[in-house]
């Protein structure tokens, strides 16, 4: 009897409204399968907190290993235009060309780019790449590097001059929204402790029409550069949004409640434009971290 129950109950539920629901989801990939970071650690995080937010079904696409034979990259073949957003967690070897196109086709036809961490590092020698993400972990040499005044005025160094890209030593540090209105933070606190991370600095690139979401303060005491260094910023890409947050250095990082929501919701965003997702109530203060269990 209580088999009969129990399969009754499974039964029942594949009739509620989960299976309509699904259909209204938004198909998120998430790649890997190579990076300078632990992403077999980090990947199951960002699928864990994406699908549980409700609004997205997670495929994870893992590319060849490192040095794999030209066969197994041949037969790599992403199926973008199935899915409404990409998340990247790749930082590894290049893509072949047929790849390559098929995300810069993907996202100007109005796909969803979501640039996660190290994945900024990725691809220094793809154009279109650093078009599609604006600033990346590259040398002073390789272009502009932007950061803010204590006003939160863009102050724009030009290729050369300041430093290229770096880190200091891990540690808590304040996210500053410098678009208040963006619907991604749009309900967050102007300021908020983020968990223990890189922040990054120096970071290079084209930035053409970048628009800065939030800053953090790099403190000098802790190896940065005494600089409001970019953390939260998109880019549009013919009809698609890239959008990049350079948190996200490991799996305590990932962890962070403002991390998990301001991921998901530019994650919404990058793919439709709107964010239904709702700050979670646990969101960080302050002077205080939050992070999920
Ligand atoms: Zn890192």
């Amino acid at each position: 009897m209580k088999r009969c129950l129990f399969l009754f109950a499974v039964f029942a539920l594949t009739l509620l409204p989960q299976t309509v629901e699904a259909a209204d989801k938004l198909r998120l990939m998430i790649i890997d399968g190579q990076n300078n970071h632990n992403w077999r650690a980090t990947t199951p995080i960002l699928q864990e907190f994406l699908t549980r937010s409700g609004r997205f079904e997670v495929s994870v696409v893992t590319t060849p290993t490192e040095k794999s034979p030209a066969t197994d990259w041949s037969a790599f073949q992403p199926k973008f235009s199935e899915f409404q957003v990409v998340l990247s967690n790749y930082n590894g070897e290049m893509w072949p060309e047929s790849v390559q196109k098929g995300l810069e086709k993907f996202v100007s036809d109005g796909g969803g780019l979501v640039i996660v961490h190290a994945a900024n590092n990725a691809f220094s020698g793809w154009s279109e790449y650093n078009t599609m993400i604006g600033l990346g972990w590259r040398g002073a040499d390789f272009g502009d590097r932007v950061t803010t005044n204590d006003a939160g005025e863009t102050i724009r160094t030009e290729k050369g001059k300041g430093p290229g890209a770096g880190h200091g030593s891990q540690h808590e540090f304040a996210i500053r929204l410098r678009d208040t209105a963006h619907p991604v933070v749009k309900g967050m606190p102007t300021e908020w402790l983020h968990a223990k991370d890189e922040l990054y600095h120096g970071q290079r690139g084209p930035a053409v029409n970048m628009h800065l979401i939030a800053t953090a303060f790099a403190d000098q005491s802790k190896g940065g550069t005494g600089a409001h260094e970019p953390m939260i910023w998109w880019i549009p890409y013919g009809k698609g949004k890239v959008f990049t947050t350079v948190m996200g250095h490991a799996d305590y990082s990932m962890k962070c409640v403002g991390f998990q929501s301001v991921v998901s919701r530019g994650s919404e965003w990058s793919a439709t434009g709107e964010v239904t997702l709702p700050i979670p109530e646990n969101f960080p203060k302050a002077d205080k971290v939050s992070s999920a269990p």
